[in-house]
């Protein structure tokens, strides 16, 4: 009921409104703003740009264009940021900046249908609940169990919320994370950021994680050769249709034991944050590429 009375306000009053001020909140919008998960987004008229772009979409290796397109390259990914990361809770999500690295430069990536450099500016996640799997983008009809997202800003932008603007603005890799109930293979980077979750249950809360980590460490030993690739937007609000997305559909297997911390997580009223995944938008007929080198390999199994 108050969510019908924001909208009705929201259109009479179309000049107080102000788009959300993005900073270096690289995960966009702000959940004081009046919006939620409770609807997955279907409600989001109003707080959330509209188009022919909307993400995310189901990627599905039948219905994609296999094509032999440069592989992503990860620069600085290898390289120690040169201070501890801040995992923060937004009430939406949990969200860590990313800094430089050591060298002076932050980590950064080009390849696949990207032009040029896109600098890291932060990471944050999308997930479910005890029952239920929160992945934002659906894989050969599968939804894993959490997504996350390393958001890029094209280097030719000075910030993020100017890179907001450009339809070639930002660059999201999705990443898979899948609970598995033996995992045989042990990520650090993201050991150290879940260890961290119980200190930022409560909406605002912040912790750092011990020591310092390289940007790659989140990734470990990801299959990066074979991905999806489309333009698209954010996930939540203002939805800006400003994203090449990346999304590599081999997922990291972690154990239960981790992935139930993030169900603990609360949000800005202070319940519990699950679910936190944006509804299946329209394709529209936008082109979806899938990269591999062998394309022999699909030939033959036709
Ligand atoms: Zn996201």
């Amino acid at each position: 009921m108050y969510a019908n009375l924001f909208h009705k306000l929201f259109f009479l009053l179309p000049l107080v409104y102000h788009p959300t001020k993005h900073g270096i909140d690289t995960s966009s919008g702000s959940a004081n703003s009046g919006w939620n998960f409770d609807e997955h987004g279907l409600d989001w008229e109003g707080t959330c740009m509209t188009g022919r772009r909307q993400s995310p979409i189901r990627l599905s290796i039948d219905s994609s264009l296999i094509m032999p397109l440069p592989r992503i390259f990860f620069g600085n990914y290898d390289e120690r940021l040169n201070r501890p990361l801040t995992l923060v809770n937004k009430g939406y999500t949990v969200d860590m900046a990313i800094p430089e690295t050591r060298i002076g430069q932050k980590p950064f990536i080009t390849g696949g249908l990207l032009k040029g450099k896109y600098v890291a500016e932060g990471v944050h996640f999308h997930w479910g609940s005890p029952t239920t799997r929160g992945a934002e983008h659906i894989i050969n009809k599968r939804r894993f169990d959490i997504e996350m997202h390393i958001v890029h800003r094209n280097a030719h932008y000075n910030n993020i919320s100017e890179a907001l603007n450009y339809p070639d603005g930002i660059a999201v890799l999705g990443i898979m994370l899948k609970i598995t109930r033996t995992p045989d293979r042990i990520y650090p980077g993201l050991r150290k950021v879940f260890a961290e979750l119980p200190n930022v249950i409560e909406y605002h809360a912040e912790g750092e994680l011990p020591g310092t980590i390289t940007l790659g460490q989140l990734l470990g030993d990801l299959n990066t050769r074979n991905f999806y690739t489309y333009k698209g937007s954010l996930t939540t609000p203002d939805c800006n249709e400003a994203v090449t997305w990346t999304v590599f559909p081999q997922p990291i297997p972690i154990p239960y034991s981790e992935a139930a911390k993030l169900w603990q997580v609360l949000d800005v009223n202070g319940n519990p944050l699950e679910n936190n995944y944006r509804a299946q938008q329209r394709r529209n007929n936008r082109p979806v590429f899938y990269r591999t080198i062998n394309l022999s390999n699909y030939y033959l199994r036709k």
